[in-house]
């Protein structure tokens, strides 16, 4: 197994030391931007976007004259590059530049995270010192972490700095498998050990219902004023104030319950299995309706909060088609149909169970169908019925009280 690269931006204004300073950056950062400018406009009308090589070749000497120190220059053509690039892949039109922002690689700079300072080379050889605006506590995370790009901006008479950090994770020996099935009710995992005893099952509820009244109310004030509700300033408010409600009850429960499941995880030391969602995408497609595609872009949510702490823990993450896990007879394969709610019945053999704990097995007999060293499969095709759980039942279980198995 290879180690894994996880990447993350801390964000921050940051405070120039003296007048000077500021004055001296501030001309860096248009110089840059009209350099990038430059570049564009030189390579806009060619046949074919020149290579790296080419664009050195081109460039390299014109650059440096205006003092830009050799990365940045480097800086200075990828980035045109990539825009010119981006731009007519959109079929748009010549890139016009008019912010202040520098990406600059980590020769061109230097930071002191203890002390909350960066330095900054600028052009003609000029080092300014700039004072991060961002707590320790923030800071604290990064440590042992290495840095290898920062971008800086203007905005108005402010300065902005991104340190983009990158650390490489060890991936660790796992154990057990987590199936986990997103729905729009619930999020259920059920851990299976590689001998297909089930372990460990949880539900957390979803916040969705939540979240679907702000969306509903939206849409029907965005339907009654037609187009024109952009342009009344307290109907846009009060849109603006609703999504904003969306926004902080689906990143707290992602971050709440992302992180607890990555906990379990941990504990259980489990490979992740996930719905593959653009398997999934394309039922929705078929299926229009608001709650489809509301819950699309939750479960993605959801999921990639969940691939960002489990990836963290050096644990693995598959994906498996979610087709028909919800409806196929985890003990016969046959199809499975809806008895009292949520809980499902096989009319070939009797089988009942609730339909998210039959959504999880399914979602794990589908990752151990696909070879996984270490899984047991005697039973033919993968269906057979994993064995009780054992111990005693999650203590969450409780409240929602899954029936299991009950036929
Ligand atoms: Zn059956």
């Amino acid at each position: 197994m290879r180690g894994r690269e996880l990447i993350e931006t801390l964000k921050m204004r940051a405070l120039p030391e003296g007048g000077d300073d500021y004055v001296a950056l501030v001309e860096f950062l248009r110089l840059y931007r009209d350099a990038v400018q430059l570049v564009v406009n030189k390579i806009w009308n060619l046949d074919k976007v020149p290579s790296i090589k080419v664009l050195h070749k081109m460039f390299y000497g014109e650059l440096r004259r205006y003092g830009l120190r050799a990365h940045h220059v480097k800086q200075v053509y990828t980035y045109a590059k990539t825009i010119v690039k981006a731009s007519k892949q959109n079929g748009g039109r010549k890139p016009v530049l008019r912010k202040l922002t520098a990406r600059i690689d980590r020769y061109d700079y230097r930071i002191d995270l203890e002390n909350r300072t960066l330095i900054l080379k600028l052009h003609g050889d000029r080092e300014v010192k700039l004072r991060l605006l961002t707590s320790s506590k923030r800071v604290k995370k990064f440590r042992g972490w290495d840095n290898y790009e920062i971008t800086v901006k203007a905005i108005k008479d402010k300065i902005y700095v991104s340190i983009y950090f990158r650390r490489s994770v060890k991936p660790r020996k796992t154990r057990t498998v987590m199936a986990v099935d997103i729905n729009f009710d619930n999020i259920t995992l059920a851990v299976f050990t590689l001998s297909r005893v089930m372990i460990r099952l949880k539900r957390f509820e979803t916040s969705l219902r939540r979240i679907l009244t702000h969306r509903i109310w939206i849409e029907g004030i965005q339907k009654r004023y037609s187009k024109s509700w952009r342009f009344i300033r307290g109907v846009r408010r009060a849109i603006e104030r609703h999504g904003e409600k969306i926004r902080n009850i689906e990143w707290d429960y992602a971050h709440k319950i992302g992180d607890r499941i990555a906990e379990l995880a941990d504990e259980h030391k489990s490979t992740i299995v996930l719905e593959d969602l653009n398997k999934l995408k394309n039922n929705v497609k078929k299926n229009k309706t608001f709650n489809k595609k509301l819950s699309l872009w939750f479960y993605r949510r959801m999921q990639f909060t969940i691939v960002y702490e489990v990836l963290e823990r050096g644990l693995e993450i598959r994906y498996v088609n979610p087709r028909k896990t919800s409806s196929t007879c985890p003990r016969c394969g046959g199809k499975l149909k809806n008895n009292d709610g949520r809980v499902l019945k096989c009319s070939k053999c009797g089988f009942t169970g609730d339909r998210d704990v039959v959504a999880c097995i399914n979602l794990f007999y589908k990752y151990a169908r696909c070879g996984v060293p270490g899984v047991a499969l005697k039973a033919p095709k993968g269906y057979a019925n994993p064995r009780l759980m054992q111990g005693k039942r999650d203590e969450a279980m409780k409240s929602t009280d899954i029936k299991l198995y009950q036929s």
